[in-house]
């Protein structure tokens, strides 16, 4: 192809025909196009943007560009994706509690990225559990259970982990063309009928502030709804890690405790509206109807069930969902990052407390390198809490001296304690009412 006029025409703002799109794709997915040539069309792209029928067509060529899974036309299913943050376990108590609101739900997860982890390592930490389930035993399962968790398979959209790891090294991430085609390629490999976006805004989501959550909220449902998708995104809060624990097998521990009617308010929150929408586009009914057979469904325990025959269809031990703390391995050693002074906790970074846990052993520094799943970081406090000096602020579990050191100086600079006077009001009344903070339909 004439890689020279398809980057030129992007560099001087002109729009390209469908099948030079597909072309190019399948041209750079089999190696005919170079990465310096790819890398100056992407860039190209980051200044001047795509179409909606360029984006629409990008994005399918990205999608068909390997294996594309399908489940026949008499399953319904809704996916989730979230687009990353510290402390989210929101897909391990998600998929069960989605399932047992009748919903058929085939969700392929992936590996810890950056600071955040990933859905396929925590369930690692389960005794048995298979975390990669070959496509057809993966479809069976979601017919015969209702639900699946599967790490992605290198065969769905091998573009687009092309373009992804070129683009990482170019700059052109944050684009909004990009993320977007990225992240919905993905989903439509996958086979789903509806997806669900959970998309992360605050300090320790790659969406800092509102409005750009919003954008890429709203540019999300609008390019799936173009290919013939339902779709939702709701805006949640990661201000400061979700939930109290961060790391592997201790956040199973925190998906298992919600589902088992405890646990902490903001995971509980998260999963009941982000199953909600789930189930508003799966039977077609309002997302306040949808958010309330969630809730019913995590209260009368049905969600733990459904969690439990997933965990042993995938060979993992069920007794994960009665005792969690026994089947489990989490490191016993523990350290304390404390107050320094007195005051109100204003905030904690989520991204240091992530690149904290990574450097303990839990998230990779380098490709493929094994992780320690058994390390973590308990959050003592949360945003809006006074604390005296000296007081605790965080545990660490950590199974090795020379890493917990390397973690240290991440988790001190992650709280920030302000001097208050006695009267003014509690920071945490005054912000936070809910953690999800917007809904695009
Ligand atoms: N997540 C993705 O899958 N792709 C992006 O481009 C950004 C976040």
């Amino acid at each position: 192809m004439d890689m020279l006029g398809f980057i030129e025409r992007k560099r001087d703002g002109g729009v390209h025909q469908g099948e030079e799109i597909v072309r190019f794709v399948k041209a750079f997915a089999s190696g005919e196009v170079p990465d310096y040539q790819a890398a100056a069309w992407l860039m190209a792209v980051y200044f001047n943007g795509l179409s909606g029928e360029e984006l629409r067509d990008f994005t399918l060529a990205l999608a068909r560009s390997g294996e594309t899974l399908s489940f026949g036309d008499d399953l319904f299913l809704v996916d989730k994706h979230s687009t990353g943050g510290v402390g989210d376990k929101i897909t391990l108590l998600l998929v069960p509690l989605a399932a047992a609101c009748g919903l058929s739900v085939a969700k392929l997860s992936g590996p810890g990225l950056g600071f955040t982890g990933g859905t396929v390592d925590k369930l690692e930490a389960i005794p048995g559990f298979r975390t990669h389930l070959p496509s057809e035993e993966f479809l069976r399962q979601v017919k015969n259970v209702g639900c699946a968790i599967s790490g992605h398979s290198a065969d769905l959209a091998p573009a687009e982990g092309k373009f992804y790891s070129l683009r990482d090294v170019t700059a052109t991430v944050p684009s909004l063309p990009l993320i977007c085609s990225s992240i919905v390629s993905k989903k439509i490999a996958g086979g789903a009928d509806a997806f669900v976006f959970d998309v992360k805004c605050g300090s320790g989501a790659f969406m800092e502030d509102y409005g750009s959550a919003e954008r890429l909220a709203e540019a999300l449902v609008s390019l799936s709804k173009s290919l013939g998708k339902k779709a939702m995104a709701l805006i949640t809060d990661m201000d400061q890690p979700l939930g109290e624990w961060v790391g592997n097998a201790v956040e199973v521990l925190e998906a298992v405790r919600v589902l088992r009617g405890g646990g902490p308010a903001d995971v509980r929150e998260v999963a009941v509206s982000l199953s909600g929408a789930m189930v508003s586009l799966g039977k077609g009914v309002s997302f306040e109807d949808g958010c309330a057979l969630a809730a019913e469904k995590l209260d009368d325990g049905s969600a733990l069930a459904k969690m439990k025959v997933l965990v042993e269809a995938q060979g993992g031990d069920g007794r994960v969902c009665e005792d969690p703390e026994t089947v489990l391995s989490i490191a016993p050693e523990k350290a304390f990052v404390k107050a320094k002074s007195g005051g109100r906790l204003a905030r904690i970074d989520a991204r240091a407390v992530g690149e904290g846990v990574k450097r303990l052993g839990g998230g990779r520094m380098t490709l493929g390198e094994p992780i320690d799943l058994s390390v973590g970081a308990l959050m003592l406090v949360k945003t809006g809490a006074d604390v005296s000096a000296g007081d605790a602020l965080l545990e660490i579990r950590s199974s090795c001296q020379d890493k917990l050191k390397a973690s240290l100086p991440f988790f001190e600079k992650a709280f920030f304690v302000e001097k208050t006077t006695l009267d003014s009001p509690r920071k945490g009344e005054e912000m936070k009412r809910s953690f999800v903070l917007g809904t695009i339909r």
